[in-house]
């Protein structure tokens, strides 16, 4: 277990599209755990492989005190009614935007042991999965905002990661 470096927006990774896992086998295993130790030292409810620099389709979530490891998810069916939620994301840090979307989704994928599973969610879940998932496309919360609101959270994200980089 381990808890692994970050991708800090903008960086070129957090818009490519990640592929499916072929088989859940103990390599997949134990990113899924390392992702989780990632989230929690993070803080985190979510984190998709992306975020950790893995192009694979995974996400991991903890909400009310139960983790969720999301392999290969499919969003089968999305509710009319939306819901505004101020987002975060980690590899944002400190920046937040409301971001509007279906309020129920129900999503199918793997599990830890490769079972199919379907889950139902909604309010906090529902956004959280949407916004994991949109990670797993190269989509970033606010690529669902204005334009100028977008622009001006990337022009911060780039002065924060100036700080960020070590002196060498
Ligand atoms: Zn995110």
């Amino acid at each position: 277990m381990s808890v692994l470096p970050l991708v800090i927006a903008p960086d070129p990774r957090l818009a490519v599209c990640s592929g499916e896992v072929e088989e859940v086998n103990d390599e997949i295993r134990q990113l899924l755990d390392d992702m989780v130790d990632t989230m929690r030292h993070e803080d985190g409810v979510g984190l998709a492989a992306v975020q950790v620099g893995v192009h694979k389709r995974i996400l991991v979530m903890e909400i009310d005190d139960q983790v969720y490891h999301v392999i290969n998810p499919e969003i089968i069916e999305s509710s009319e009614e939306e819901n505004i939620y101020d987002e975060g994301c980690l590899s944002f840090p400190g920046q937040r935007a409301s971001v509007t979307r279906p309020k129920r989704v129900k999503v199918k994928f793997l599990d830890y042991d490769g079972k199919e599973q379907i889950l139902e969610c909604d309010e906090l879940m529902a956004t959280c999965i949407q916004h994991e998932i949109d990670h797993l496309n190269g989509v970033v919360f606010i690529d669902h905002v204005s334009k100028m609101k977008h622009d001006m959270v990337m022009n911060k994200m780039k002065k924060i990661k100036k700080k960020l980089r070590p002196a060498t």
